[in-house]
């Protein structure tokens, strides 16, 4: 059974009723548990849930460091492309947003990634928008063989392509994949990619199969809140997590929790998620799936991700640019996709995590 059969089963599913229907007594039910199963997930999601927020803390707390000891993953962003071609109206790379487009060439890529690498950094993430005839196959390739002398661990958040692309990246030295589904809503989702290849939902929404088949470590995926309604949101994207998880035992699953923040030409958020709300999610996902990894972005603020450290999360980024270089190239014309919010250095933020008594962690893992 693939994803889109498990999604389907939700399509007469009435959120909002079942919201409604949970009782406090649901919630302790749920706690007291140690599987949890879906309709846990959707009880810990409630409203009811909220006044059990210690509760649930206490027990993400405790599982957290179960399962992964006191330590913080770091994490670093490189844009190296922002042509696409999708017309996402959320977001500043958009076909829609007047702006010039640019990539860096691979002599850039290199004095990037000498510049990240001497932050300390060892797990790059690198990013383009979706324009495959503008960052093609041996682009992304080459660009992944010089990164490969810089950085132990190289993940991918790039255009969704077949398996046997994704094989050709994950043997050319690319071991994990980011990809998310925005928004889970179909109709939603219809809104806001009104055209380009990411209108097709399904081939979005089964990418993280593919990748985990193509032989990717490590797969992330997400749900940008701001889009549809934040709990049944969260509830397919800890869903999803829960299915890849059983599909590929193999692979380390994590989910992020990316909030819209202000871009170029991009719409408002039409469904704001509280910061409560985001603790929430945060801490349903932990009970639900012990093992799972929770990213934290610089969309968030330096207070707010200096709290989260205790709830359950477990990478973070830090020295972000969102825009195309921005370490050691500087693109006068580069625009960012989004704005961050904590705009600490490496070294401060890894500070931050050691006085918070974790440590912070630069490799664990190895290309061999
Ligand atoms: S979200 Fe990605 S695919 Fe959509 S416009 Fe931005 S860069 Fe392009």
């Amino acid at each position: 059974m693939s994803f889109i059969d498990l999604i389907n089963r939700f399509n007469s599913f009435d959120f909002e009723e079942y919201f409604n229907s949970v009782t406090p007594a649901d919630i302790e039910k749920t706690l007291n548990l140690d599987h949890l199963d879906s309709r846990d997930l959707l009880n810990l999601l409630s409203d009811q849930a909220r006044p059990f927020l210690e509760d649930m803390a206490r027990k993400a707390s405790k599982l957290t460091h179960q399962y992964f000891g006191r330590t913080i993953g770091m994490y670093a962003p490189m844009y190296i492309a922002d042509y696409c071609t999708n017309y996402c109206t959320y977001c500043g790379f958009s076909a829609a947003v007047d702006f010039k487009r640019t990539k860096l060439s691979l002599p850039e890529i290199e004095r990037e990634a000498g510049a990240i690498a001497a932050t300390g950094i060892r797990h790059i993430l690198v990013l383009t928008g979706e324009a495959p005839a503008k960052t093609p196959m041996s682009y992304l390739i080459s660009a992944v063989e010089i990164l490969k002398k810089y950085f132990s661990s190289i993940a991918l958040e790039i255009f969704p392509m077949d398996e046997e692309d994704y094989r050709t990246l994950n043997r050319a030295g690319a071991d994990s994949l980011t990809v998310y589904q925005e928004v889970y809503d179909r109709e939603v989702y219809r809104e806001v990619h009104p055209r380009g290849r990411k209108a097709d939902y399904d081939y979005r929404l089964l990418t993280p199969e593919r990748g985990a088949r193509a032989g990717f470590r490590a797969i992330n995926i997400g749900t940008l809140f701001g889009l549809g309604e934040p709990r049944s949101e969260a509830f397919f994207a800890g869903l999803h997590a829960g299915y890849l998880e059983r599909e590929f035992p193999d692979v380390e699953i994590s989910l992020s929790l990316p909030r819209m923040t202000k871009a170029k030409g991009g719409i408002e958020p039409k469904n704001i998620l509280s910061d409560t709300g985001f603790v929430q999610c945060m801490l349903a996902w932990r009970l639900f799936m012990p093992r799972l990894g929770i990213t934290v972005s610089t969309r968030e603020s330096a207070s707010f991700r200096d709290r989260l450290i205790h709830l359950g999360a477990t990478r973070y980024s830090a020295g972000s640019k969102t825009d195309v270089g921005g370490y050691a190239v500087q693109h006068s014309d580069a625009t960012p996709q989004f704005e961050i919010t904590d705009d600490r250095s490496v070294d401060e933020v890894a500070d931050m995590i050691r006085q918070s008594g974790y440590q912070p962690v630069f490799k664990d893992w190895e290309i061999v």
